[in-house]
């Protein structure tokens, strides 16, 4: 897959390569990256987006947890309320 992202410094933006399996930055057409690809594991541009997915996933991650806890309170009210008209709970 690939994405955009804004340069940092100047109104270029620069075509990165995202592993659709990860989430993660693969390559990037900037120019750091072209002549430090040898010896950089990834330029700036990827790092910010690795770091970006990484925080998309942990906002995921709580929102997920969040939703079955309510979900438990909501089962835990609805129990209440059948007791409620249960005759064997009078
Ligand atoms: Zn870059």
């Amino acid at each position: 897959m690939n994405a955009q992202i804004q340069s940092f410094t100047s109104q270029a933006t620069y075509g990165l390569v995202v592993d659709e399996t990860t989430g993660q930055a693969t390559d990037c057409g900037c120019k750091d990256r072209i002549y430090r690809k040898q010896y950089k594991p990834s330029c700036k541009h990827m790092v910010a987006f690795n770091a970006s997915f990484e925080a998309e996933v942990e906002r995921a991650a709580r929102f997920l947890a969040l939703k079955s806890m309510v979900q438990g309170m909501e089962e835990t009210a609805r129990c209440y309320r059948e007791m409620q008209y249960d005759p064997r709970f009078a």
